[in-house]
């Protein structure tokens, strides 16, 4: 941290350059203004720095670049294009070193949507490029105001970023020129649209337990909080993957370099499944270590949440995958220490809750001002240290977000996978499967684990024959349904139909009044059961596999009903 003094005005939250001795420039922010005092949180290592050293202000926060050409890109907090950065440094990065964010000399083949002489306002399409399987619209820069009219726009053919892309006339008569790229305070929510919708559209993952049984919804949030190896980073990618959505972005917010690493190796690994191509040509990874500055750590989040929000005003739907947030809120609690706040619980600021809210306010569905919609779902994973619940970061995110997927650690040792546990999880919104039958699973789910937890006490002798098959019905249901192969290629990902034709057989079997007459022909016939459901997992739906399991599935039921 650096406390300058000032000539002039400085306006809190706006952006600085501290000069070192050796001709680096270094960013900063301002994060607090006492008097003729700025106190600039720096975004880089402060180290060289002297008293008396000159700090640039500038007229602007701190903010992202927007435009064609973000869909791919790997970025650090401040949106330096990561794999270019390494290629002009070398391994170590250089302080004080900014690289563009956009490529500026490919051209993109632009072609119009409007003519001269029209109006339009902030967010209108002027035109569009192709960009990987999307339209990007070029949209009327998101901070004007008024009504604008169109005194020139560029004819179809290619065009670089920097170029104009338009000429727009303002109420005050004003000609101002547009390109095809505009930047973005990130701190300030971007939302420009005629009215935001209740989130309640099912965003199916693919994954059944969120799905079928703690469903996200687009537009909506939710986090997963789970102890170090318990499957958060697994989870994250196979929802990027099968996720039905257009645009990923991940903050990779300061994890150990190590998982960083995994996530910058695997991404561009992953094949879409809707084109067959790279899944990166639809993601943008915003990525920090936890051995970087902790003032980009905080940046991060802010970029990646802000070119969330650039996507959604294209009418699209973005899904943003925070890993994790408590690394984050570290960053906070760290530059909170620096400004010698007065500390909230465990030392982090009072304000933690409401930068955890605020977060978690800019997901939504839109409606755009021409009807059509776009949505930001923001999911944030949690790493709380030793697995405990009860702090504040996991507390604070709790309050807000609509859906909580906890991981435990019980389950990932005993490798049910996903690990997120079934009895503590919650959700506020509806997905695909009818809530009352959601709720008749959850209670034979917990009914079960009652069993088992009073089992382990008096013994299988103790327990009635009732009681123990409502457990074997509870374990098959959580082996053939809850848990799911994200290794098998037609299990990793259960399309919505299937899910609940699948449920709903699940829930036959469960109504079966068995009538055993003892424990052992009990096990044997759910272990049964269990065979066939998990055999039918593995085969295609729809398929002639699929098919004769069915019949075998109705012909079990049918042996056992009345
Ligand atoms: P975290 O990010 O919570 O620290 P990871 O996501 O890296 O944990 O998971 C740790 C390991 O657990 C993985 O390397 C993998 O072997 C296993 N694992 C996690 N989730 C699954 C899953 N859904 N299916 C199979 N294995 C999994
Ligand atoms: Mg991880």
């Amino acid at each position: 941290m650096v406390v300058a003094e000032a000539d002039g005005r400085v306006v809190q939250n706006s952006v600085g350059y501290c000069c070192r001795g050796d001709g680096a420039r270094l960013l900063s922010e301002v994060i607090r203004i006492r008097g003729r005092l700025a106190d600039l949180q720096v975004f880089e290592e402060t180290r060289g720095l002297k008293v008396g050293d000159q700090v640039e202000f500038r007229d602007e926060m701190l903010s992202a670049t927007l435009g064609p050409g973000l869909l791919g890109q790997i970025y650090d907090g401040l949106q330096n294009p990561l794999p270019l950065l390494a290629a002009e440094t070398g391994y170590f990065l250089k302080a004080g070193m900014y690289l563009k964010a956009l490529p500026t000399d490919r051209p993109w083949d632009f072609t119009p949507a409007v003519e001269a002489g029209a109006t339009v306002q902030a967010g209108d399409t002027l035109g569009t490029v192709p960009e990987g399987i999307f339209q990007h619209r070029i949209m009327v820069p998101l901070g004007w105001t008024g009504q604008l009219k169109i005194a020139k726009i560029a004819p179809a053919g290619p065009l670089t970023i920097d170029k104009e892309v338009a000429v727009l006339t303002d109420s005050a008569g004003q000609m101002r020129p547009v390109t095809m790229q505009q930047r973005w305070p990130v701190k300030r929510a971007l939302n420009i649209s005629r009215r935001r919708h209740m989130p309640r559209e099912p965003l199916v993952t693919g994954v059944r337990i969120i799905d079928s049984m703690f469903p996200i919804v687009r537009g909506g949030t939710y986090c997963v909080p789970g102890p170090f190896g318990a499957g958060k980073t697994v989870l994250q990618q196979i929802t990027a993957k099968f996720a039905e959505i257009d645009i990923v972005v991940i903050a990779a917010c300061g994890e150990r370099a190590g998982e960083v690493v995994e996530t910058l190796r695997t991404f561009p690994e992953l094949d879409d499944p809707r084109t067959g191509r790279s899944l990166m040509e639809r993601t943008i990874i915003i990525c920090n270590t936890s051995a970087m500055p902790v003032a980009a750590r905080e940046a991060s989040v802010y970029t990646a949440v802000t070119l969330a929000e650039y996507y959604r005003q294209m009418g699209l739907a973005v899904l943003l995958l925070a890993d994790s947030t408590s690394r984050w809120a570290q960053a906070m609690r760290e530059v909170s220490g620096r400004l010698e706040e007065i500390p909230g619980e465990e030392a982090f600021p009072a304000y933690l809750e409401s930068r955890i809210a605020n977060f978690y306010e800019r997901a939504g569905e839109i409606e755009l001002r021409d009807g059509r919609t776009g949505s930001v779902t923001i999911g944030g994973a949690v790493s709380p240290a030793g697995g405990n619940f009860e702090e504040p970061v996991t507390q604070g995110t709790l309050k807000v977000v609509g859906a909580f997927l906890g991981l435990s650690r019980t389950r990932s040792d005993a490798r049910r996978y996903p690990a997120i546990d079934p009895l503590d999880s919650w959700s506020k919104y509806v997905g695909i499967i009818d809530p009352a039958k959601v709720e008749r699973m959850r209670a034979v789910l917990s009914r079960g684990a009652e069993v088992k937890q009073m089992m382990a006490v008096v013994g299988q002798e103790g327990t009635s024959i009732d009681d123990f098959t409502v457990m074997l019905k509870a374990e098959f249901f959580d082996n053939c349904y809850l848990q799911q192969n994200a290794f098998d290629k037609v299990d990793a990902a259960t399309p919505a139909a299937r899910q609940q034709f699948v449920f709903d057989k699940m829930l036959e079997v469960i109504d079966l009044d068995f009538g055993f007459a003892d424990k052992e022909l009990a096990r044997q016939t759910l272990v049964a059961a269990q065979d066939l459901f998990r055999n039918w997992n593995y085969a295609a739906w729809g398929s002639e596999e699929f098919k004769k399991l069915l019949g075998q599935i109705d012909a079990f039921i049918a042996a056992r009903g009345k």
